[in-house]
């Protein structure tokens, strides 16, 4: 038989959303009449709104109509490339620095293929967990039969730092995945810290791979909502993006990355050149009624409906964070991210867990299943339907 690919072995991280699952599961056996309301995970729950949906549907419709049909179409469609750059970078990028995709978790497994085994990788710690598991599984953080981790720079986002990472940590030579409105944390760099970003990639001769999945929650002007809003960012950054969030197309897979023209390895070689052979060569497109969806999304009715759910998703964070900081709990996010990030000094995150799941059956996610710094925190996600996010609030307020 085939030898089992050392990297698979070496993923150590991918158990968090499991094992929740798992005591989920558990604590509904032992208490079968538990009401049990999930403030757990980042799964968007409203329905898709209706001028998108119609997008949706239309997109169906003609491709049951001979002059409506398509098939394979690697990189996107055209107009919805071209939208994209109009909506989201006022224009400054041709559609061929823009690649439609299945949503960016995908592109961020993929993106790893560019830079291969053996590539240093920086990570905010805590960190969405696809850029540490993503690369050990590529064999970027330690090489095909290396230890795993041992390739990978961890930067502490804390209170003690206001969850924005010290820069001096990140290696030279590094592939430094940044999310910003955060993923756990809540936390969104402002411009001046993402000017620092960019500076530092630049004279670390390192390269961002900024995740933009939230940047539809920003409300606060101070926040850039894209890493291209900052100078010079097109030598050293990717950027990647989603319409699952603030569409609600988390099933129905659409996002997209934007990878400059100027963009180069050490060797002079194009980066953009590489990823549009990748799209051709292991990923043969989005689906085309997704796009026909996404395009819905950005023109004027659509981004209208956008704004409406990512509000009302604001909304639930807003209950969630009032209800926490009523009992005395220290908590950052909810305001430009769907993600509240709760303190419980000299708490281990699991212990919080599972007494908030046993007082107030509520499920929220341990802040140590993102990385060490972590510990001590939960997750609160405002992905939920308004009463339950109502009912789970009243909860835990007699935690
Ligand atoms: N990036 C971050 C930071 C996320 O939190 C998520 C989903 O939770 C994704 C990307 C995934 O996006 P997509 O659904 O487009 O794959």
């Amino acid at each position: 038989m085939l030898k089992r690919n050392p990297c698979i072995a070496n993923i150590k991280a991918g158990y968090l959303f499991p094992e929740i699952a798992k005591r989920r599961r558990e604590y509904a056996a032992s208490h079968p009449d538990a009401k049990i309301i999930s403030l757990g995970v980042g799964n968007t729950t409203e329905p898709i709104l209706p001028h998108i949906n119609a997008g949706l549907v239309e997109g169906a419709r003609r491709l049951g109509t001979v002059e409506g049909y398509s098939g394979y179409q690697d990189e996107g469609i055209a107009a919805l490339r071209e939208k994209i750059s109009s909506v989201f970078y006022g224009g400054k990028f041709s559609i061929n620095e823009i690649f439609i995709s299945d949503g960016a978790k995908c592109d961020i497994g993929r993106l790893q293929l560019l830079f291969g085994a053996g590539t240093k990788v920086a990570v905010q710690d805590p960190s969405y967990p696809v850029y540490v598991d993503g690369s050990v599984l590529t064999g970027a953080a330690g090489g095909w039969e290396g230890v795993g981790y041992a390739g990978i720079a961890y930067l502490p986002c804390t209170a003690e730092n206001n969850y924005f990472p010290n820069l001096d940590l990140i290696p030279q030579n590094s592939l430094i995945y940044f999310c910003s409105p955060n993923n756990p944390t809540g936390a969104a760099a402002d411009r001046s810290q993402l000017t620092a970003l960019v500076k530092t990639a630049l004279n670390k001769s390192s390269l961002i791979v900024f995740d933009a999945a939230y940047s539809e929650f920003v409300r606060d002007p101070a926040v850039p909502k894209s890493i291209y809003e900052i100078e010079d960012t097109r030598l050293c950054a990717i950027e990647v993006n989603s319409f699952s969030k603030p569409a609600g197309f988390t099933g129905v897979r659409l996002g997209w990355s934007v990878v400059p023209k100027e963009l180069k390895y050490s060797g002079g070689e194009s980066v953009n050149a590489d990823w549009s052979r990748i799209a051709s060569t292991i990923f043969n497109g989005a689906s085309n009624i997704a796009q026909a969806g996404g395009l819905a999304a950005l023109d004027e009715e659509g981004l209208k409906e956008i704004r409406a759910l990512t509000d009302f998703y604001l909304g639930n964070a807003k209950l969630i964070r009032d209800a926490l900081q009523k009992k005395g709990i220290t908590c950052i996010g909810g305001y430009n991210s769907p993600y509240i990030w709760a303190h419980f000094p000299g708490r281990d995150s699991w212990e919080v867990f599972s007494e908030i799941l046993e007082k107030c059956q509520v499920i929220t996610t341990p802040g140590v299943g993102f990385g060490p710094a972590g510990q001590s925190f939960i997750r609160f996600s405002a992905f939920g339907h308004r009463a339950d996010i109502e009912e789970a609030c009243k909860r835990l307020s007699v935690f």
